[in-house]
């Protein structure tokens, strides 16, 4: 493949594509440019590299991946001049961990920053994908990698009246790169998932006055952050081998043995005791599927871990109204949440909580925000609202395929993906994290699929074939399998952005392969190129 270096296919600007800038849009761009000689173009919206680290750059922006395995694993000297100072890792170590990235591999070069792409037409007579950007440029390429975020297209409510209140608001994902005075200031945040937990605890000392506004009480447990000495990272470099191995083969992939036991077949004193364990050394995931194997399938099991929970709420939250008012109820059963001291954030006296739920929000005022029972006055809004997620990004893109079909008419029923990276008639189409994808750890599921894409590209330059595009038969088989593994968890009861639900109207569907990283892996490996069509007849190479 080498000598095929800086290989350019007859008549086209580009060989590939690759939009996004984050963890998969920089991998997909060393493999395709560094590894593969093709040659490329990339773009991203945002002024340089990161993703949703260069976007979401809130107060207490934190990952909940311990340090050492939200990076890339391909490059071992990468991963042995990697660092870090605690267990979990800061948005701006994030950035920069990814700025390294982008350095070392000279990735910037193939990107054109500030820069939307707005539509992606495939050519049936040319077989090529053609891509306009908000610059007015339309470039042609054989390959089109997109590497848009499953967790990146913004979700704000539509308020009435929001744009007469006359203060500032903000979404966290689109927090000024200049930060934020938010000191003495009457402040709100809407929003208590992952995101609304880090922010409120990070801005409650600095703030006159937090008004939490809350339509759903979340279940978190403790993240145990603490600092990670030079030798426990160095014994973790010196194992870098097996943790790898290890997380690829797990199911979640976050670092740790996933749980053989079941809640309902131990004690409740073992029950206990083992969710005590867990809430001292902290981590969603490891709470969730590291304590027993059926938290996540057996209500009964559930509802075990959810009482814990519940328990320790009612322990730490002072004001019986306020611990009533964050008392979750029902399923444990959205991404597992982890904090640093978000209940205990509700015993400061700047900080309140206004259910939305029992009062909901009517309007934003001039003076701040109107619920059922009262105004409250505010000087910054914050909106930790969400994401549109999965393919939240592919809509806001006039992408046609086939026929000139729509992707936004093809996924009016829900996204779907072939192996979470294809879709039948968009031939040549590489989705990182597309739709029925793994949930998991995401760079060592974005790593997987880069190398699947990579791998699958290079058979097809090597073999002068034309186009890739699964068949409807297998993409159906595939959506029923992530359906069935789907079926058999609690996830699908509890109304999450996993299944499209946090957005109005968007319709709920099965989103996710959530039968774990290492069979996905399998999966991978066992289909090969069996539920793919290849087309020759246009084979156009130089
Ligand atoms: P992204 O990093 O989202 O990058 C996509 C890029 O594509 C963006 O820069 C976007 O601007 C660009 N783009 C999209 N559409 C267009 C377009 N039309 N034209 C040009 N550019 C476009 N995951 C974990 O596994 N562990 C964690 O601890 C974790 N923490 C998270 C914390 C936060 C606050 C958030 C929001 C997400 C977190 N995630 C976490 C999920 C995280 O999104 C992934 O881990 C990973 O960063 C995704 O990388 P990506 O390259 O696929 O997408
Ligand atoms: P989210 O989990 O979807 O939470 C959005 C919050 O906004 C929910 O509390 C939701 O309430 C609320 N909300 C949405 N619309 C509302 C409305 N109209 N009125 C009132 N409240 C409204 O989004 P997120 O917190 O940004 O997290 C998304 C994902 O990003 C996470 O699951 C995780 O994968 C990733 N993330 C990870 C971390 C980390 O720990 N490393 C940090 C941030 C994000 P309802 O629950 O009632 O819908």
């Amino acid at each position: 493949m080498n000598q095929r270096n800086n290989h350019k296919t007859k008549g086209l600007d580009f060989d590939a594509v690759v939009v996004g800038a984050g963890f998969g849009g920089l991998y997909a761009v060393h493999k395709l440019r560094n590894e593969l000689g093709l040659n490329v173009r990339a773009y991203d919206n945002g002024s340089d590299v990161g993703g949703t680290w260069y976007w979401n750059r809130y107060p207490g922006a934190l990952s909940d991946t311990e340090s050492f395995l939200y990076r890339l694993s391909f490059d071992k000297e990468l991963l042995e001049e990697g660092d870090w100072k605690h267990n979990y890792l800061t948005q701006p170590e994030i950035l920069a961990y990814l700025n390294t990235v982008a350095d070392r591999f000279d990735l910037r070069r193939s990107y054109q920053f500030n820069t939307k792409v707005t539509a992606a037409y495939f050519n049936e007579e040319t077989n090529y994908w053609e891509v306009t950007t908000d610059k007015g440029e339309t470039v042609t390429a054989k390959f089109l990698v997109t590497g848009l975020g499953l967790l990146s297209a913004t979700n704000v409510p539509n308020f009435k009246g929001r744009e007469t209140f006359k203060g500032e608001q903000y979404h966290t994902a689109r927090w000024p790169g200049s930060g934020v005075d938010l000191k003495g200031k009457r402040v709100g945040v809407i929003g208590t998932g992952s995101t609304g937990v880090q922010v409120i605890i990070a801005i409650a000392p600095e703030v006159e006055h937090l008004t939490v506004f809350q339509r759903t009480p979340q279940y978190s447990v403790p993240i145990g952050l603490r600092v990670q000495s030079d030798a426990e990272k160095a014994e973790i470099k010196a194992n870098y081998e097996e943790i790898w191995k290890q997380a690829k083969s797990s199911a979640v992939a976050f670092g740790f043995e996933e749980s053989t036991v079941s809640a309902v077949e131990v004690s409740k004193e073992e029950q206990e005791r083992i969710f005590e364990e867990a809430w001292n050394t902290g981590g969603g995931f490891r709470f969730m599927f590291g304590t027993f194997n059926d938290i996540a399938t057996n209500p009964e099991a559930n509802e075990a871990a959810a009482n814990f929970i519940r328990k320790k709420i009612q322990e730490i939250v002072k004001d019986p109204e306020t611990a009533r008012k964050l008392m979750p109820t029902g399923l444990y059963a959205k991404r597992p949440l982890c904090d640093n001291g978000y209940y205990n954030t509700f015993n400061r006296d700047n900080v309140s909580l206004v259910d939305v739920k029992e009062n909901p929000i009517v309007e934003l005022t001039p003076k701040g925000v109107r619920t059922t029972d009262g105004e409250y006055e505010l000087d910054v809004l914050i909106y930790a609202t969400g994401f549109d997620a999965v393919d939240g990004n592919y809509t806001k893109i006039d992408m046609r395929g086939r026929g000139g079909v729509t992707v936004r008419d093809k996924w009016a029923d829900g996204p779907t993906g072939y192996l979470g990276m294809t879709n039948t008639d968009f031939p040549n189409l590489f989705m990182i994290l597309g739709p029925n994808g793994p949930f998991t750890n995401l760079p060592p599921s974005i790593e997987t699929q880069v190398e699947w894409i990579a791998d699958t590209v290079k058979y097809m330059v090597e073999n002068d074939i034309a186009t890739i595009e699964p068949t409807q038969e297998a993409e159906d088989e595939w959506i029923t399998t992530c359906r069935i593994i789907s079926d058999q968890t609690l996830f699908s009861k509890g109304e999450s952005w996993i299944f499209g639900a946090n957005i109005p109207g968007k319709k709920n569907t099965v989103m996710f392969y959530l039968g774990g990283l290492g069979n996905y892996r399998k999966a991978l490996e066992e289909a090969g190129y069996k539920g793919f069509i290849f087309d020759r007849t246009m084979a156009n190479v130089e």
